[in-house]
């Protein structure tokens, strides 16, 4: 089967012939990622001049890794199968540039451990952890991960969660958002292992994967201050109460501040730090073509993150509204009286209904409350 994505031609297994719905050679649905990765490589090579080498550490198809030797990068495409290998090698071909790129039939934490790249790229079927300590071991400027394995880390498979995470997810309304942090908390200290400290500039969560582009700066001072990132999380299972406190020591609440209840979750660590830099974002959005399938798409999902206001954690209006025995208003209409009230308020990338705000969920029931009455 033919596709043509982002400029490139590629030929990849027909997924009639795959007889699954999401070949593990190309899939469909992950082009907004990888149209977001390519126009990200751009924003980043303009802000880190000397980045030049790009290793696409799990190639399948090669479709990332053609994207980006078309794009200038000193491209190295690993992968373990020796279908994908030739797929990623034919593929270059056909685009004229297997003079551009190399072709490595490795594992990629041997291949990591020998060789330093600018740029590593992860996008495993599954957790990435088995991957990240050569990635962070060796690479230079920027670690890409795409993680596909949500139900472990936003705590709905909760031992699978702990065993791939060394961190307690838990499964609440913000359950994206808990895997959001639960990885970012795992590369966060797997980069510490190394003295490497990880800035998270752009995060996004997309219907079944997170991405996230970590920029290391390679010393032990930085991996301290990456390390400030980390705590715990409290969460009232009946009135959705939530506080967060910094620290790799928990002390979590015993009874919720709000309702008296005592059925406290307790999750961490987790990366309660920034999970995106708005500049950077904004930097990424105009270097996304019209060319692009997902142009639109991917534009929007910049502006909505650059709106997000930065804190942990979204929630969810018509949960919360539910909860109350309230009826969920229009969200602009919600979050002006947010605003009214005097609390900052935004809406959330998560889905339509979630937002993020400075109040507690007293101070947002009663800014609500105030305008029904
Ligand atoms: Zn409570």
């Amino acid at each position: 089967m033919r596709v043509t994505e982002g400029g490139v031609e590629l030929e990849v297994p027909s997924e009639q012939t795959e007889g699954v719905e999401e070949s593990v050679f190309y899939n469909p649905r992950q082009e907004l990622n990888r149209d977001l990765t390519i126009a990200t490589l751009r924003a980043f090579r303009e802000r880190e001049e000397r980045a030049e080498s790009y290793l696409d550490a799990m190639t399948a198809s090669g479709v990332r890794g053609v994207r980006a030797a078309a794009d200038g990068w000193e491209v190295t495409c690993c992968d373990l199968e020796t279908d994908a290998i030739d797929l990623a090698r034919e593929n270059l071909e056909r685009n004229d540039l297997a003079a551009d790129a190399r072709v490595e039939h490795r594992n990629v934490n041997a291949l990591a451990h020998d060789e330093a790249f600018d740029v590593i790229d992860l996008d495993p079927f599954g957790s990435p952890m088995p991957f990240a300590d050569a990635a962070f071991a060796r690479c230079r400027d920027l670690v890409c991960v795409t993680a596909t394995d949500t139900a472990p880390l936003c705590g709905a498979h909760f031992n699978s969660g702990i065993r791939s995470y060394s961190a307690v997810p838990r499964n609440t309304d913000y359950h994206t958002e808990m895997g959001v942090r639960i990885l970012l908390s795992a590369l966060a200290r797997s980069a510490a292992r190394f003295d490497v400290g990880v800035e998270p500039i752009f995060t996004h969560a997309t219907s079944h994967y997170v991405r996230t582009y970590l920029e290391l700066d390679r010393k032990a001072s930085a991996a301290d201050a990456a390390i400030e990132n980390l705590g715990y999380l409290s969460h009232c299972e009946d009135c959705l109460y939530r506080e967060a406190e910094y620290g790799m020591i928990a002390d979590p609440l015993e009874s919720c501040p709000e309702c008296g209840g005592d059925r406290i979750l307790v999750a961490g660590p987790l990366w309660l730090g920034p999970y995106c830099d708005d500049e950077f974002v904004a930097a990424v959005r105009e270097e996304v073509p019209d060319a692009f399938a997902t142009a639109e798409k991917a534009r929007e999902l910049c502006d909505d993150l650059v709106a997000e206001l930065d804190r942990p954690t979204h929630y969810d209006q018509h949960k919360l509204c539910k909860n109350w025995g309230l009826p969920a208003n229009a969200m602009d209409d919600f979050l002006a009286d947010l605003r009214a009230a005097g609390h900052a308020a935004s809406r959330a990338h998560y889905g339509g209904t979630t937002f993020k705000t400075d109040a507690d969920v007293g101070e947002i029931r009663e800014a609500t409350e105030r305008n029904l009455e």
